[in-house]
């Protein structure tokens, strides 16, 4: 049979990494075995219901690149009341389920007096404490249904094992004393969580019911539900929770925050998200390779996968049930072995992307480089620097010096360091200052010029990498970058010189 997934999402806020990693596992699941995946949105809650979160949900997995919607791919419960109505009529009918009349209010003054009441077969019956299709008198249940302001109860057993099997944990036992017999529909007519979820699951054709951990305790009356309409239940994996990056609890927004990262994948006004994981710098492709890794492995030590490569190798043997931790600097990693991966012109598209997104309020330092440096040397800086992108904010960063003269602000600190070698850097700029007029630079001639340079140094008592420091210092004003030579090739004879020069006056004055 067609493997058929959804991802169940309850807009009720923005969705955040828990559920991003739901939508993901439903995603690859259906790629590998070829299945169908859905989106449908639990919005019978009209109370929770947050404007704008069906949107974000949208937008969020649509950058993912997971999901976009179409006709067939999409339902939303409220569209479907209808249809819920028909089915709870059947279970009525048949003694699954029944009307109850019992007020909030009522049902607070209950577990005031008895902290452990639950409303079940221990108490379903008691025509002292509730009210409802077991406890009143046919005339009196007839006059209460015409005021329509009852409930729906779902009909558990007293001393029932109830077993359900998880792909993950196995079967899993529940005693039907510890269940309540939960509320199906509600005073305004709309399903509960609980039955719109089954009939839809069911209706909906969905074979693997691929969901967060939290759902266990839900799967018993899930369960009865499937059982009292006679329908096979689908295939369930609960799948483990994203912990803190302790390991201890459960992720939260609070340690998103003193971590000082997002917990959402994208910025939304609306949402009130400062700054999403997109935001962050963060590739869709590295947070879902990030996402799909925690609490699953391929059974060996490959980290780094593409979408394409997920989709082909993912199997839910390599699911674990022990919650992970979520690393951010693990995530960090991630993307930056992704960025590894891009090519010039992929980087270029993720570039163009983020400055459009800063909305003009940013000038755009590719731009610059093509101004400056023409195509094709921008191109060969981009190869050289997108190695060490851990996000696309480090663009700027890495590629500044080839576009603005340094000023020498930290330089101090790099010459006090060789402060007694003051004079010999000195000497040293001056020869390369020389060498510049007089050379041309091809990479082999830089390499044995620098190479004489650190014998220099050493003759004159310095340390042999002083010389690719101060170079390093003078056309770049840090000591960071990437290879030395690379930079002197790309920056060209005139500018080196410049440079050179404006750091000799700088030390001289210094
Ligand atoms: N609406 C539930 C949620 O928000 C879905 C649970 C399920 O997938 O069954 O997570």
């Amino acid at each position: 049979m067609k493997e058929k997934v959804r991802f169940a999402p309850s807009p009720t806020g923005p969705l955040h990494i828990g559920g991003l990693k739901t939508a993901i596992i439903n995603y690859l699941y259906a790629k590998k075995t070829n299945g169908d995946f859905v989106l449908r949105i639990e919005d019978t809650d009209q109370n929770r219901k947050v404007i704008g979160s069906e949107e974000y949900i949208l937008q969020s997995l649509k950058w993912l690149n997971i999901y976009e919607k179409k006709d067939d791919n999409f339902i939303k419960q409220s569209d479907r009341v209808d249809v819920y109505k028909k089915y709870i009529t059947y279970l009525i009918d048949y003694g699954y389920a029944y009307y109850a009349f019992d007020s909030e209010e009522d049902l607070g003054k209950i577990k005031e007096k008895n902290k452990y009441f639950k409303y079940n077969s221990s108490s379903r019956e008691n025509k002292n404490l509730v009210k409802n299709s077991y406890t009143l008198k046919k005339k009196e249940l007839e006059e209460l249904l015409k005021t329509d302001s009852y409930v729906i109860r779902l009909k558990t057993n007293a001393d029932e094992n109830i077993i359900v099997k998880d792909l993950l944990r196995g079967n899993i036992t529940f005693s039907s004393n510890e269940l309540e017999d939960k509320v199906l529909i509600k005073k305004d007519g709309m399903p509960t969580y609980h039955f719109a979820n089954v009939v839809d699951d069911y209706t909906m054709g969905i074979t693997t019911v691929i969901r967060g951990e939290e759902w266990v305790s839900s799967l018993p009356i899930h369960f009865l539900i499937y059982q009292a309409f006679n329908w096979p239940t689908p295939k369930f994996i609960h799948l483990p929770l994203i912990l803190s990056p302790s390991g201890k609890g459960k992720l939260s927004k609070r340690h998103a925050e003193e971590g000082g990262f997002s917990v959402f994948p994208l910025k939304s006004e609306k949402m009130n998200i400062k700054e999403g994981l997109k935001e962050s710098g963060m590739l869709p492709e590295a947070l879902i390779n990030f996402l799909s890794l925690l609490g699953w492995n391929a059974k060996n030590d490959k980290e780094i996968f593409s979408l394409g490569e997920l989709e082909k190798t993912f199997n839910i043997e390599g699911l674990q049930k022990q919650g992970a931790a979520f690393d951010y600097k693990k995530l960090l990693w991630v993307n930056q072995q992704h960025f590894k991966q891009k090519s010039v012109s992929q980087i270029k598209d993720v570039y163009s992307e983020y400055i459009l997104r800063k909305k003009g309020n940013k000038e755009s330092y590719l731009d610059e480089l093509i101004i400056q440096y023409g195509e094709e040397k921008t191109d060969k800086i981009i190869s050289l620097i997108k190695e060490r992108f851990v996000t696309i904010k480090n663009f700027d960063d890495e590629v500044e010096y080839f576009i603005k003269s340094p000023t020498y602000e930290n330089s101090n600190k790099v010459i006090t360091k060789h402060d007694e070698n003051k004079s010999i850097c000195i000497i040293l700029l001056d020869k390369i200052s020389y060498y510049l007029e007089t050379e041309k630079l091809t990479s082999v001639d830089i390499k044995t010029f620098l190479f004489e340079l650190s014998t220099l140094a050493k003759e004159n008592g310095a340390k042999g990498f002083l010389p690719m420091q101060i170079f390093r210092l003078a056309l770049v004003g840090d000591l960071k970058g990437i290879d030395l030579i690379e930079i002197i090739l790309i920056l060209g004879q005139e500018n080196c010189k410049k440079r050179i020069e404006s750091l000799y006056s700088h030390i001289k004055n210094y």
